[in-house]
């Protein structure tokens, strides 16, 4: 089948698979060229919740090919009926699998509901089974519901937490500038997002991983948030997200209280397009406009730089974090000299301007590229095997 990008708002409801394995390759390739972590302590058997596309999928590619770490992954992905498409993520990770063989490390996924206890059983069952004990957990997912164990549905929002919320926003679909109205969560609503997005099922699977020993006998783990400039505090770092995230931060003290052999980590990164963030009223407006300043300044990274930076540069030195413990990987995002000209831009932005001041093809590339489009090399007009 001849695969073609179909996009739906902010969706693309193909993916093609030859171009999901060459993004995986050029992740791997780019690792590599930094060179293998000099650290002795570098983790040598690493678990990732949430390892199919994103932040998720760069943070195992990192870890296998910077550590030479095993790694068992946690996706949720839909495979291909024959007559659709599998989801991106599903090419990415059977990808990343059959480039970790070739270097001769372990790669297992499993492919399911990372908040249930049914999969986190068969995660502990294959740890046992194959890799004894591990010494680091990504947490990496981004989730817009979720089932406790209990049996009840949470589904998250994106909304503010207070007023309502006018600001300028792109549209999708035909990279005008409009307003976004977004209304106020209600305290239901917040509540939902904190349990989707929060930290209680990060605790739960250290509970679940420490209570069947399959833990050595120190272990990292990280979970990621974004806070970003004041624009979008409303959306983001003060709206219902944000609440989720601050138990998230919490959920870390928690961790490290509980679990004397788990240092709990929080690494903030940068506003990227994925499939997550594509979802966020105002933000892809702000990643256009930040895109365009951080690459004019030779600052720009991807979620593969940011990730081969945090675990190469970051996660192993205790010292580098913030007043709060965290890990800044917005350290660029957030430099001065990018923030004024970004805020600036978000003044002036309109429909006549936006091509100019924003990179709106830098954000339409990365769009494409989650998906496997638009990739250099990959013939596009070939019959692929979607299955
Ligand atoms: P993403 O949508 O690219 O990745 C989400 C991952 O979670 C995928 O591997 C998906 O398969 C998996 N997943 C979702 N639901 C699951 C479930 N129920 N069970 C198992 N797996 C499931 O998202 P992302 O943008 O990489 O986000 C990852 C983390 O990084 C989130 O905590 C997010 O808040 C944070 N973050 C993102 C940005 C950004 O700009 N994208 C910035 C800073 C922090």
């Amino acid at each position: 089948m001849v695969v073609e990008p179909r996009v739906k708002d902010f969706i693309c409801t193909t993916a093609h698979p030859v171009g999901c394995a060459q993004n995986v390759k050029n992740q791997i390739e780019y690792v590599k060229s930094k060179g293998a972590v000099k650290s002795d302590n570098a983790p040598k058997k690493v678990l990732v919740i949430g390892a199919s596309t994103g932040y998720g999928l760069a943070s195992r590619i990192a870890v296998a090919f910077g550590y030479g770490a095993d790694t068992l992954g946690v996706m949720f992905e839909k495979e291909s009926n024959g007559r659709r498409t599998a989801t991106a993520g599903f090419y990415n990770n059977r990808a990343f699998e059959e480039e970790a063989h070739k270097a001769g490390l372990y790669a297992k996924s499993i492919n399911g509901d990372a908040f249930s206890v049914e999969i986190k059983e068969q995660v502990i069952e294959t740890i046992k089974a194959d890799m004894g004990k591990i010494d680091m957990i990504v947490y990496s997912l981004a989730a817009p519901r979720r089932t406790t164990p209990d049996g009840t549905k949470y589904t998250s929002v994106l909304k503010t937490v207070g007023e309502e919320y006018t600001n300028k926003t792109l549209v999708l679909k035909d990279n005008t500038i409009t307003d976004a109205h977004i209304t106020a969560a209600n305290d239901d609503e917040i509540n939902a997002t904190i349990k989707v997005m929060g930290g209680e099922d990060w605790i739960d699977w250290m509970q679940a991983l420490s209570d069947a020993r399959v833990l050595a006998d120190n272990v990292i783990t990280v979970a990621y948030s974004y806070i970003g400039p004041k624009i979008t505090f409303p959306i983001y770092a003060e709206g219902s997200i944000g609440q989720a995230k601050k138990d998230l931060y919490k959920s870390a003290d928690i961790i490290n209280e509980k679990f004397p052999n788990i240092k709990a980590k929080i690494a903030i990164n940068k506003a990227l397009v994925t499939q997550s963030s594509a979802a966020i009223p105002i933000v892809p407006l702000y990643i256009t406009l930040l895109y365009k300043v951080m690459k004019e300044k030779g600052l720009h990274e991807g979620c593969i730089e940011q990730m081969q930076r945090l675990f190469m540069d970051k996660i192993l030195d205790d010292t580098q974090v913030d007043d709060n413990g965290f890990i800044r990987m917005d350290d660029w995002e957030m430099r001065d000299d990018v923030q004024e000209v970004v805020a600036e831009h978000w003044d002036t932005v309109n429909n006549d301007n936006v091509k100019d001041i924003a990179d709106i093809d830098g954000y339409w590339e990365d769009f494409y590229n989650m998906f496997g489009f638009k990739i250099d090399g990959v013939d596009y007009s070939a019959d692929v095997d979607i299955m």
